[in-house]
Protein backbone atom coordinates (compact mmCIF):
# COMPACT_ATOMS: atom_id res chain seq x y z
CA UNK A 1 0.00 0.00 0.00
CA UNK A 2 1.18 3.66 -0.80
CA UNK A 3 1.58 6.60 1.56
CA UNK A 4 -1.18 9.29 0.02
CA UNK A 5 -0.12 12.54 0.31
CA UNK A 6 -2.65 14.06 2.73
CA UNK A 7 -2.84 17.57 0.66
CA UNK A 8 -3.70 16.45 -2.15
CA UNK A 9 -6.72 14.80 -0.64
CA UNK A 10 -7.42 18.61 1.16
CA UNK A 11 -6.91 19.89 -2.61
CA UNK A 12 -9.46 17.66 -3.99
CA UNK A 13 -11.81 18.21 -1.07
CA UNK A 14 -11.69 22.18 -1.72
CA UNK A 15 -12.63 21.67 -5.55
CA UNK A 16 -15.48 19.12 -4.62
CA UNK A 17 -16.85 21.67 -2.14
CA UNK A 18 -16.92 24.82 -4.58
CA UNK A 19 -18.73 22.95 -7.56
CA UNK A 20 -21.82 21.54 -4.66
CA UNK A 21 -22.16 25.63 -4.27
CA UNK A 22 -22.65 26.79 -7.23
CA UNK A 23 -25.37 24.08 -8.34
CA UNK A 24 -27.40 25.13 -4.93
CA UNK A 25 -26.78 28.77 -6.81
CA UNK A 26 -28.18 27.50 -10.05
CA UNK A 27 -31.86 26.41 -9.22
CA UNK A 28 -33.09 29.44 -6.79
CA UNK A 29 -36.09 30.25 -9.38
CA UNK A 30 -37.37 26.73 -9.89
CA UNK A 31 -40.04 25.12 -8.03
CA UNK A 32 -38.30 23.73 -4.81
CA UNK A 33 -37.67 19.88 -4.65
CA UNK A 34 -35.08 19.41 -1.28
CA UNK A 35 -32.66 16.95 -2.34
CA UNK A 36 -30.58 15.78 0.52
CA UNK A 37 -27.19 15.00 -1.04
CA UNK A 38 -24.75 12.83 1.37
CA UNK A 39 -21.87 14.56 1.96
CA UNK A 40 -18.68 13.16 -0.11
CA UNK A 41 -16.24 11.20 2.53
CA UNK A 42 -12.98 11.35 1.83
CA UNK A 43 -9.80 9.53 3.46
CA UNK A 44 -8.90 11.14 6.94
CA UNK A 45 -5.53 12.91 7.45
CA UNK A 46 -3.40 12.04 10.40
CA UNK A 47 0.01 13.41 11.22
CA UNK A 48 2.78 11.99 13.85
CA UNK A 49 5.22 13.37 16.25
CA UNK A 50 8.81 14.74 15.03
CA UNK A 51 10.06 13.04 17.99
CA UNK A 52 9.07 10.25 19.95
CA UNK A 53 7.61 10.97 23.81
CA UNK A 54 9.86 8.19 25.22
CA UNK A 55 12.58 5.72 23.77
CA UNK A 56 14.32 2.89 24.94
CA UNK A 57 16.10 -0.42 23.64
CA UNK A 58 12.84 -2.41 23.31
CA UNK A 59 10.60 0.29 23.14
CA UNK A 60 9.04 3.74 21.72
CA UNK A 61 5.98 6.12 22.96
CA UNK A 62 4.75 8.53 19.73
CA UNK A 63 2.35 10.96 19.64
CA UNK A 64 -0.23 11.10 16.85
CA UNK A 65 -3.08 13.15 15.83
CA UNK A 66 -6.28 12.95 13.50
CA UNK A 67 -6.41 16.36 11.85
CA UNK A 68 -9.34 15.75 9.95
CA UNK A 69 -11.89 12.64 10.20
CA UNK A 70 -12.73 12.81 6.48
CA UNK A 71 -16.37 13.77 6.60
CA UNK A 72 -16.98 10.96 9.13
CA UNK A 73 -15.77 9.28 12.30
CA UNK A 74 -12.02 7.10 11.77
CA UNK A 75 -12.83 3.64 12.57
CA UNK A 76 -9.76 2.26 13.21
CA UNK A 77 -6.15 4.75 13.62
CA UNK A 78 -3.20 3.83 15.42
CA UNK A 79 0.90 3.77 14.28
CA UNK A 80 2.74 0.64 12.70
CA UNK A 81 6.28 0.05 11.78
CA UNK A 82 8.41 -1.59 9.93
CA UNK A 83 12.33 -1.97 9.63
CA UNK A 84 10.98 -1.65 5.80
CA UNK A 85 11.17 2.04 4.75
CA UNK A 86 7.08 2.07 4.04
CA UNK A 87 5.41 0.68 7.07
CA UNK A 88 1.87 -0.40 6.54
CA UNK A 89 -1.01 -2.37 8.32
CA UNK A 90 0.04 -5.08 6.58
CA UNK A 91 3.00 -4.34 9.27
CA UNK A 92 3.57 -4.56 13.04
CA UNK A 93 0.62 -2.54 14.63
CA UNK A 94 -0.58 -0.56 17.52
CA UNK A 95 -4.44 -0.16 16.69
CA UNK A 96 -7.03 1.42 18.53
CA UNK A 97 -10.85 1.26 17.17
CA UNK A 98 -13.45 3.54 17.80
CA UNK A 99 -14.28 7.31 17.04
CA UNK A 100 -11.48 10.02 17.48
CA UNK A 101 -10.53 13.13 15.97
CA UNK A 102 -7.49 14.88 17.79
CA UNK A 103 -4.69 13.49 19.55
CA UNK A 104 -3.89 9.98 20.76
CA UNK A 105 -0.67 8.25 22.14
CA UNK A 106 1.02 5.31 21.20
CA UNK A 107 3.17 2.99 23.49
CA UNK A 108 4.87 0.22 21.14
CA UNK A 109 6.71 -2.11 22.76
CA UNK A 110 9.22 -5.25 22.27
CA UNK A 111 11.53 -3.70 19.54
CA UNK A 112 14.88 -5.05 19.62
CA UNK A 113 17.84 -2.27 21.04
CA UNK A 114 19.88 -1.11 18.25
CA UNK A 115 17.85 -1.50 14.78
CA UNK A 116 16.57 1.20 12.44
CA UNK A 117 12.68 1.22 12.13
CA UNK A 118 9.86 3.54 10.55
CA UNK A 119 6.77 4.74 12.37
CA UNK A 120 3.70 6.20 10.46
CA UNK A 121 0.46 6.82 11.77
CA UNK A 122 -2.72 5.94 10.16
CA UNK A 123 -6.40 6.18 10.46
CA UNK A 124 -9.29 4.36 8.61
CA UNK A 125 -12.70 5.56 7.95
CA UNK A 126 -14.87 4.05 4.87
CA UNK A 127 -12.92 5.58 2.03
CA UNK A 128 -10.02 3.96 3.03
CA UNK A 129 -6.55 4.55 5.31
CA UNK A 130 -4.35 6.80 4.76
CA UNK A 131 -1.10 7.46 6.44
CA UNK A 132 1.25 10.36 8.13
CA UNK A 133 4.65 11.18 6.95
CA UNK A 134 7.49 8.50 7.97
CA UNK A 135 9.54 8.74 10.47
CA UNK A 136 12.69 6.98 10.87
CA UNK A 137 14.22 6.10 14.64
CA UNK A 138 17.23 3.74 15.71
CA UNK A 139 16.64 2.33 18.71
CA UNK A 140 19.85 2.67 21.90
CA UNK A 141 21.77 -0.40 21.68
CA UNK A 142 20.75 -2.72 24.85
CA UNK A 143 22.89 -2.74 28.16
CA UNK A 144 24.62 -6.12 27.12
CA UNK A 145 22.55 -9.01 29.08
CA UNK A 146 26.36 -10.27 30.59
CA UNK A 147 26.30 -7.29 32.91
CA UNK A 148 22.85 -9.13 34.67
CA UNK A 149 24.50 -12.41 34.79
CA UNK A 150 24.99 -13.11 38.67
CA UNK A 151 28.91 -14.43 39.30
CA UNK A 152 28.31 -18.02 40.81
CA UNK A 153 29.09 -17.35 44.18
CA UNK A 154 29.99 -21.43 45.34
CA UNK A 155 29.12 -20.23 48.76
CA UNK A 156 27.77 -23.92 48.98
CA UNK A 157 30.09 -25.34 46.21
CA UNK A 158 27.61 -27.91 44.85
CA UNK A 159 24.17 -25.97 44.06
CA UNK A 160 23.98 -22.48 43.26
CA UNK A 161 21.64 -19.99 40.59
CA UNK A 162 24.64 -17.81 39.72
CA UNK A 163 26.29 -18.00 36.11
CA UNK A 164 28.11 -19.78 35.10
CA UNK A 165 25.83 -22.57 36.03
CA UNK A 166 27.92 -25.23 38.46
CA UNK A 167 29.83 -27.69 35.81
CA UNK A 168 29.44 -30.40 37.71
CA UNK A 169 25.37 -30.40 37.91
CA UNK A 170 23.21 -32.69 35.21
CA UNK A 171 22.90 -30.91 31.54
CA UNK A 172 19.36 -29.22 31.42
CA UNK A 173 18.45 -29.12 27.81
CA UNK A 174 17.99 -32.22 25.43
CA UNK A 175 17.02 -35.96 26.58
CA UNK A 176 18.34 -37.38 29.35
CA UNK A 177 18.05 -41.27 30.08
CA UNK A 178 17.33 -41.80 33.84
CA UNK A 179 17.02 -45.39 35.32
CA UNK A 180 14.76 -45.30 37.65
CA UNK A 181 15.58 -48.37 40.66
CA UNK A 182 13.28 -49.46 43.02
CA UNK A 183 14.00 -51.07 46.84
CA UNK A 184 12.50 -51.97 49.63
CA UNK A 185 13.81 -53.65 53.25
CA UNK A 186 13.68 -56.37 55.42
CA UNK A 187 11.83 -54.48 57.95
CA UNK A 188 9.57 -52.45 55.06
CA UNK A 189 8.66 -55.04 52.65
CA UNK A 190 7.27 -53.15 49.73
CA UNK A 191 3.35 -54.29 49.33
CA UNK A 192 2.45 -52.49 46.30
CA UNK A 193 3.74 -53.45 42.94
CA UNK A 194 6.42 -51.55 41.43
CA UNK A 195 4.49 -50.12 38.51
CA UNK A 196 1.85 -49.06 41.13
CA UNK A 197 4.95 -47.14 43.04
CA UNK A 198 6.44 -45.62 39.13
CA UNK A 199 2.89 -44.72 38.32
CA UNK A 200 3.30 -42.09 40.90
CA UNK A 201 6.68 -40.57 39.24
CA UNK A 202 4.97 -41.19 35.73
CA UNK A 203 4.25 -39.47 33.21
CA UNK A 204 3.56 -36.37 36.32
CA UNK A 205 7.51 -35.51 36.32
CA UNK A 206 8.44 -35.83 32.78
CA UNK A 207 5.53 -33.70 31.52
CA UNK A 208 6.04 -30.93 33.74
CA UNK A 209 9.60 -30.58 32.61
CA UNK A 210 8.85 -30.73 29.16
CA UNK A 211 6.17 -27.99 30.13
CA UNK A 212 8.15 -25.48 31.97
CA UNK A 213 11.15 -25.81 30.04
CA UNK A 214 8.89 -25.23 26.32
CA UNK A 215 10.18 -28.49 25.42
CA UNK A 216 13.73 -28.15 25.76
CA UNK A 217 14.46 -30.56 28.48
CA UNK A 218 12.70 -34.29 27.64
CA UNK A 219 13.26 -36.83 30.83
CA UNK A 220 12.94 -40.27 29.18
CA UNK A 221 12.88 -43.01 32.28
CA UNK A 222 14.04 -46.25 32.32
CA UNK A 223 12.29 -48.24 35.15
CA UNK A 224 13.35 -51.60 36.03
CA UNK A 225 9.98 -52.88 37.17
CA UNK A 226 11.29 -55.00 40.75
CA UNK A 227 11.94 -54.35 43.95
CA UNK A 228 15.27 -54.81 45.23
CA UNK A 229 16.42 -55.98 48.87
CA UNK A 230 18.68 -53.66 50.68
CA UNK A 231 21.13 -55.15 53.17
CA UNK A 232 20.02 -53.63 55.99
CA UNK A 233 16.50 -52.14 57.81
CA UNK A 234 15.78 -49.14 56.66
CA UNK A 235 15.85 -47.92 59.81
CA UNK A 236 20.06 -48.62 59.99
CA UNK A 237 20.26 -46.20 57.15
CA UNK A 238 20.58 -43.05 59.42
CA UNK A 239 18.37 -40.99 57.63
CA UNK A 240 17.67 -39.12 60.98
CA UNK A 241 21.16 -37.22 60.47
CA UNK A 242 21.77 -38.15 57.29
CA UNK A 243 24.63 -36.84 56.05
CA UNK A 244 26.44 -36.87 52.49
CA UNK A 245 28.32 -40.13 53.52
CA UNK A 246 25.64 -41.87 54.26
CA UNK A 247 23.49 -40.97 51.68
CA UNK A 248 26.06 -41.76 49.18
CA UNK A 249 26.23 -45.26 51.03
CA UNK A 250 22.86 -46.22 50.73
CA UNK A 251 23.31 -45.23 46.79
CA UNK A 252 26.22 -46.86 46.30
CA UNK A 253 25.04 -50.08 47.74
CA UNK A 254 21.05 -49.69 46.06
CA UNK A 255 22.97 -49.73 42.58
CA UNK A 256 25.93 -52.08 43.25
CA UNK A 257 22.59 -54.72 43.93
CA UNK A 258 21.19 -53.59 40.75
CA UNK A 259 24.34 -53.25 38.64
CA UNK A 260 23.82 -57.17 37.70
CA UNK A 261 20.68 -56.65 35.53
CA UNK A 262 21.15 -52.61 34.59
CA UNK A 263 24.06 -51.46 31.95
CA UNK A 264 24.33 -48.21 33.51
CA UNK A 265 26.96 -47.00 30.78
CA UNK A 266 24.61 -45.07 28.61
CA UNK A 267 22.86 -43.38 31.43
CA UNK A 268 22.42 -39.82 32.41
CA UNK A 269 21.57 -40.36 35.81
CA UNK A 270 19.45 -42.77 38.32
CA UNK A 271 17.19 -42.66 40.72
CA UNK A 272 16.39 -44.69 43.74
CA UNK A 273 12.62 -44.96 44.63
CA UNK A 274 12.58 -46.49 48.66
CA UNK A 275 9.06 -48.32 49.37
CA UNK A 276 7.24 -45.37 49.76
CA UNK A 277 5.66 -46.95 52.82
CA UNK A 278 9.61 -47.37 54.72
CA UNK A 279 8.66 -44.58 57.34
CA UNK A 280 12.63 -44.62 58.47
CA UNK A 281 13.70 -43.45 55.21
CA UNK A 282 11.97 -40.15 55.62
CA UNK A 283 12.55 -38.21 53.21
CA UNK A 284 13.83 -37.78 49.54
CA UNK A 285 17.14 -36.14 49.03
CA UNK A 286 18.93 -34.77 46.16
CA UNK A 287 22.67 -36.22 46.01
CA UNK A 288 25.40 -33.96 44.54
CA UNK A 289 28.60 -35.09 44.39
CA UNK A 290 31.46 -33.07 42.88
CA UNK A 291 34.26 -34.56 40.72
CA UNK A 292 35.48 -37.50 42.84
CA UNK A 293 33.36 -38.21 45.33
CA UNK A 294 30.20 -39.21 43.30
CA UNK A 295 29.04 -43.02 42.50
CA UNK A 296 31.28 -45.22 40.50
CA UNK A 297 29.28 -48.11 38.18
CA UNK A 298 30.34 -49.70 34.84
CA UNK A 299 33.06 -47.67 34.40
CA UNK A 300 31.14 -43.88 35.00
CA UNK A 301 31.15 -41.47 37.87
CA UNK A 302 27.78 -39.71 38.45
CA UNK A 303 27.61 -36.61 40.62
CA UNK A 304 24.04 -36.28 40.58
CA UNK A 305 20.96 -38.29 41.72
CA UNK A 306 18.22 -38.33 44.10
CA UNK A 307 16.09 -41.01 46.16
CA UNK A 308 12.98 -41.09 47.20
CA UNK A 309 11.48 -41.46 50.93
CA UNK A 310 8.38 -41.60 52.50
CA UNK A 311 7.04 -38.20 52.02
CA UNK A 312 6.90 -39.11 48.14
CA UNK A 313 2.93 -39.85 49.40
CA UNK A 314 3.04 -35.96 50.07
CA UNK A 315 4.23 -34.68 46.89
CA UNK A 316 3.46 -36.99 44.62
CA UNK A 317 5.80 -37.18 40.82
CA UNK A 318 6.80 -33.67 41.53
CA UNK A 319 9.22 -34.65 43.85
CA UNK A 320 11.39 -35.73 41.35
CA UNK A 321 11.13 -32.65 39.86
CA UNK A 322 11.89 -30.40 42.96
CA UNK A 323 15.28 -33.25 43.71
CA UNK A 324 16.36 -32.97 40.08
CA UNK A 325 16.11 -29.21 40.33
CA UNK A 326 19.01 -29.79 42.60
CA UNK A 327 20.86 -32.20 40.21
CA UNK A 328 20.72 -29.21 37.89
CA UNK A 329 22.49 -26.62 40.53
CA UNK A 330 19.00 -25.00 41.14
CA UNK A 331 18.85 -23.89 45.10
CA UNK A 332 16.22 -24.60 47.66
CA UNK A 333 13.98 -21.60 48.02
CA UNK A 334 12.24 -22.15 51.10
CA UNK A 335 13.64 -21.20 54.88
CA UNK A 336 15.59 -23.97 55.94
CA UNK A 337 15.10 -22.04 59.97
CA UNK A 338 12.38 -20.18 60.62
CA UNK A 339 9.28 -19.55 59.00
CA UNK A 340 9.55 -21.64 56.08
CA UNK A 341 7.97 -20.00 53.05
CA UNK A 342 8.71 -16.45 53.89
CA UNK A 343 11.38 -15.77 51.12
CA UNK A 344 9.05 -16.74 48.10
CA UNK A 345 5.67 -18.17 49.61
CA UNK A 346 3.93 -20.57 46.86
CA UNK A 347 6.06 -19.44 43.66
CA UNK A 348 8.26 -22.23 42.17
CA UNK A 349 8.72 -25.97 42.57
CA UNK A 350 11.67 -25.04 44.25
CA UNK A 351 10.12 -22.74 47.39
CA UNK A 352 6.98 -25.11 47.90
CA UNK A 353 6.41 -28.25 45.50
CA UNK A 354 2.32 -28.33 46.79
CA UNK A 355 2.36 -24.33 46.27
CA UNK A 356 -0.42 -22.56 44.15
CA UNK A 357 2.89 -21.54 41.78
CA UNK A 358 4.43 -24.62 40.26
CA UNK A 359 6.34 -23.31 37.60
CA UNK A 360 9.98 -21.96 38.17
CA UNK A 361 11.09 -18.32 38.18
CA UNK A 362 11.98 -17.16 34.73
CA UNK A 363 15.67 -16.06 36.41
CA UNK A 364 16.12 -20.21 37.15
CA UNK A 365 15.00 -21.22 33.85
CA UNK A 366 17.47 -18.43 32.57
CA UNK A 367 20.02 -20.71 34.58
CA UNK A 368 19.06 -23.78 33.08
CA UNK A 369 19.06 -22.14 29.68
CA UNK A 370 15.15 -22.69 29.16
CA UNK A 371 15.19 -19.00 28.61
CA UNK A 372 17.71 -17.33 26.07
CA UNK A 373 19.25 -13.98 26.72
CA UNK A 374 17.60 -12.33 23.98
CA UNK A 375 14.52 -13.12 26.57
CA UNK A 376 15.94 -10.99 29.13
CA UNK A 377 16.23 -7.13 28.98
CA UNK A 378 18.53 -5.67 31.62
CA UNK A 379 18.59 -2.43 32.91
CA UNK A 380 20.76 -0.03 34.70
CA UNK A 381 20.12 3.72 33.85
CA UNK A 382 17.63 6.08 32.48
CA UNK A 383 13.82 4.59 31.31
CA UNK A 384 12.92 1.39 30.09
CA UNK A 385 9.77 -0.24 29.55
CA UNK A 386 9.17 -4.23 27.95
CA UNK A 387 6.76 -6.13 27.16
CA UNK A 388 6.85 -9.15 29.43
CA UNK A 389 5.23 -12.17 28.05
CA UNK A 390 3.88 -14.62 31.09
CA UNK A 391 6.47 -17.29 31.89
CA UNK A 392 4.55 -19.90 31.88
CA UNK A 393 4.17 -19.55 28.23
CA UNK A 394 7.20 -20.12 25.01
CA UNK A 395 8.38 -16.77 23.19
CA UNK A 396 8.78 -13.26 24.25
CA UNK A 397 10.97 -10.84 26.48
CA UNK A 398 10.36 -12.63 29.35
CA UNK A 399 12.51 -10.63 32.17
CA UNK A 400 13.45 -7.67 33.26
CA UNK A 401 16.61 -6.94 35.61
CA UNK A 402 18.33 -4.44 36.98
CA UNK A 403 21.96 -5.27 38.95
CA UNK A 404 21.75 -3.89 41.98
CA UNK A 405 25.15 -4.86 43.73
CA UNK A 406 27.95 -7.27 42.03
CA UNK A 407 26.20 -10.48 43.56
CA UNK A 408 22.22 -9.07 43.33
CA UNK A 409 19.51 -7.87 41.05
CA UNK A 410 16.17 -7.02 41.06
CA UNK A 411 14.12 -9.05 38.88
CA UNK A 412 10.28 -8.25 36.80
CA UNK A 413 8.85 -11.31 35.57
CA UNK A 414 4.48 -11.90 34.11
CA UNK A 415 2.84 -14.62 36.21
CA UNK A 416 -0.66 -15.83 34.90
CA UNK A 417 -2.90 -18.19 36.36
CA UNK A 418 -2.07 -21.07 33.75
CA UNK A 419 -0.19 -24.18 33.08
CA UNK A 420 1.35 -25.48 36.33
CA UNK A 421 0.43 -21.92 37.96
CA UNK A 422 -3.28 -22.71 37.12
CA UNK A 423 -4.04 -22.11 41.41
CA UNK A 424 -2.61 -18.41 41.50
CA UNK A 425 -5.40 -16.56 42.95
CA UNK A 426 -3.62 -13.52 41.50
CA UNK A 427 -1.54 -12.58 38.76
CA UNK A 428 0.49 -9.58 37.28
CA UNK A 429 4.05 -8.48 37.45
CA UNK A 430 6.05 -10.20 39.91
CA UNK A 431 8.81 -8.53 41.15
CA UNK A 432 11.96 -10.31 43.30
CA UNK A 433 15.65 -10.10 44.27
CA UNK A 434 18.18 -12.62 43.10
CA UNK A 435 21.26 -12.50 45.90
CA UNK A 436 24.37 -15.02 44.26
CA UNK A 437 25.96 -14.39 47.55
CA UNK A 438 22.62 -15.87 49.49
CA UNK A 439 23.30 -19.97 50.23
CA UNK A 440 20.30 -22.38 49.41
CA UNK A 441 17.40 -22.24 51.77
CA UNK A 442 18.55 -18.73 53.33
CA UNK A 443 16.97 -16.57 50.80
CA UNK A 444 18.77 -16.70 48.10
CA UNK A 445 15.69 -15.09 46.15
CA UNK A 446 13.25 -12.86 47.73
CA UNK A 447 9.70 -11.96 46.97
CA UNK A 448 8.79 -8.15 47.02
CA UNK A 449 7.50 -6.52 49.22
CA UNK A 450 9.77 -8.07 51.43
CA UNK A 451 7.14 -8.80 54.41
CA UNK A 452 8.07 -11.90 56.26
CA UNK A 453 4.87 -12.06 58.08
CA UNK A 454 3.36 -12.72 54.45
CA UNK A 455 4.18 -16.33 54.30
CA UNK A 456 2.18 -17.60 50.86
CA UNK A 457 3.28 -14.05 48.79
CA UNK A 458 0.22 -14.72 46.74
CA UNK A 459 -0.68 -10.90 47.15
CA UNK A 460 2.64 -9.93 45.70
CA UNK A 461 1.86 -9.63 42.03
CA UNK A 462 1.12 -5.88 40.72
CA UNK A 463 -1.88 -4.03 39.61
CA UNK A 464 -2.65 -1.82 36.78
CA UNK A 465 -1.08 1.83 37.57
CA UNK A 466 1.01 0.66 40.93
CA UNK A 467 4.40 1.35 41.33
CA UNK A 468 6.97 -0.47 43.73
CA UNK A 469 9.62 1.04 44.94
CA UNK A 470 12.81 -0.33 45.84
CA UNK A 471 16.66 0.96 46.52
CA UNK A 472 16.99 4.23 43.43
CA UNK A 473 14.00 2.09 41.46
CA UNK A 474 10.66 2.55 40.79
CA UNK A 475 8.76 -0.50 38.95
CA UNK A 476 5.30 0.96 37.12
CA UNK A 477 2.79 -1.92 36.01
CA UNK A 478 1.44 0.62 32.65
CA UNK A 479 -0.71 -2.04 31.25
CA UNK A 480 -1.71 -5.53 30.92
CA UNK A 481 -3.14 -7.46 27.28
CA UNK A 482 -3.60 -11.00 26.68
CA UNK A 483 0.05 -10.28 25.26
CA UNK A 484 1.54 -9.89 28.53
CA UNK A 485 2.28 -7.12 31.32
CA UNK A 486 3.63 -3.88 29.71
CA UNK A 487 6.48 -2.87 33.02
CA UNK A 488 8.78 0.26 33.06
CA UNK A 489 11.64 0.63 35.18
CA UNK A 490 12.97 4.10 35.78
CA UNK A 491 16.19 5.03 38.16
CA UNK A 492 15.27 7.85 40.42
ZN1 LIG B 1 15.31 -29.17 48.04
Amino acid sequence: MNIVKPYRFFLLLLLFACSKGKEVSNTINNPIVPVVVAPKITLPTVAIADTPTSLSSTSIVYNAKILDNGGEGVTNYGICWSKNSTPTLNDFKYNYTGKLIGNFETNVQGLKGGTVYNFASYATNSAGTNYSTIKTVKTPDPINVVNCQLPEMMTRGDVGIGFPRIANRMKSVGTLTINVIFVDFSDAASTKTPQEVYSILTPTAETYFNTVSYGKLNIQFKPNLKWYRMGKPSSDYGWDNLTFNLHKQYIQEAINIADADIDFSGSDAFVIIANPDATKIKNGPAFTASKGAGIKVDGKEFLSSATSGNDLKVWGGLWFNHEFGHDMSLVDLYAYQGSAHRFVGEYSIMGLISGAGQDLFGWEKWILGWLSDDQVVCVNSGVNSALLTPIETAGGTKLFTIPISKTAAIVVESRRAIGYDKNLPKTGPLVYIVDTNIPSGTGTIKVLPIDETDIKKLQSPMVVGQVMNYLNYSIKFVSTDLNGDVVEIKKN
